[in-house]
């Protein structure tokens, strides 16, 4: 199948695809990798009016670092995090999340920004960034906001973004040496999208510790307690059994071993990348 005509136009900027947006009216979507829209509109799953395409806009592209954050525009692919083209707000935990996502001509085109409006929840960014404490930066007719992630990412598929809003960037928190993370993804081939995933962070330098519970058929889980899961990793089940009711006995014991990986390898003597 093909997809239903639509017009397209170029931004040449975020403040551009915003003016492009409003002009379009609520049938007007953003196009930044393609990867997920483009097959969407090939089975007709997604029929817009009109395509802004953001890949020439080099602002949404850009990364822009402070004393304890990195902000990473919504335009940068999954290849420039594998490949460190750009400053890793962690000791080096980006690139290995990044080489995991599909096969390499997907992540040459795939955006981080894509994976989070997407927002699929088998997706490995929105657990990540989740676990990683970011936030989400947005720009609409009324200027930019920030929020935090777990804000942003209202359901499967769903985010809070009006039709007139872009996703500009994300913000990441930077992660001194002592941070530890763990990160596991159980999918039947190396670079599938996940059957279970969960991410874990322990921060001791800004007293953070997260995990989340991704691949669950609705938004990540944000586990309120996880430093009841570092005490004891074999929490896992207890918590998956808490917080995911609704999975099925199997899956359910799926989610419970990602955790426990995950928790085991934040605490596990951590390899820094080079
Ligand atoms: C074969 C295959 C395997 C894959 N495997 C995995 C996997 O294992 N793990 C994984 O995480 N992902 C996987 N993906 C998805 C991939 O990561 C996509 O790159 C990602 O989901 C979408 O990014 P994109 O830049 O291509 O966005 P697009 O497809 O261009 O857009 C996706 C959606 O986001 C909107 N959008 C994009 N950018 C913005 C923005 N800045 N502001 C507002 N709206 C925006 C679009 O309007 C659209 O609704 C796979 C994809 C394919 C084709």
């Amino acid at each position: 199948m093909k997809a239903a005509r639509f017009d397209y136009v170029r931004a040449v900027d975020a403040a551009d695809a915003v003016r492009c947006l409003g002009a379009g009216g609520p049938q007007t979507k953003i196009i930044a990798g393609g990867q997920s829209l483009g097959p969407m509109l090939n089975l007709r799953l997604a029929r817009p009016d009109k395509l802004v395409d953001i890949r020439r806009a080099a602002d949404l592209a850009a990364v822009a670092a402070t004393a304890d954050a990195v902000v990473y525009g919504a335009g940068i692919t999954h290849a420039a995090f594998e490949d460190r083209l750009v400053p890793d707000a962690t000791p080096g935990w980006l690139a290995p999340i990044a080489r995991g996502i599909a096969y390499r001509a997907v992540r040459n085109k795939g955006t981080i920004g894509g994976s989070v409006v997407h927002a699929d929840p088998a997706a490995d960014w929105p657990t990540v960034l989740l676990a990683l404490g970011a936030e989400a930066l947005t720009l609409g007719p009324a200027g930019p906001r920030a929020a935090p992630l777990a804000d942003f990412l209202v359901g499967p598929f769903q985010v809070a973004l009006a039709f007139d809003h872009l996703l500009t960037g994300l913000r990441l928190p930077k992660r001194g040496p002592h941070a530890r993370w763990g990160y596991w993804k159980f999918c039947r081939k190396t670079g599938e999208f996940a059957k279970a995933a969960a991410a874990v962070l322990h921060d001791p330098d800004r007293g953070e510790t997260r995990a989340v519970i991704g691949a669950v058929e609705r938004t990540p889980i944000l586990v309120p307690d996880a430093a009841e899961l570092l005490a004891d990793p074999r929490a896992a089940a207890d918590i998956v059994a808490r917080l995911a009711p609704e999975r099925a006995p199997a899956a359910q014991r799926l989610h419970a071993e990602a955790l426990e990986r995950a928790a085991r390898l934040a605490l596990a003597p951590q390899e820094i990348a080079a």
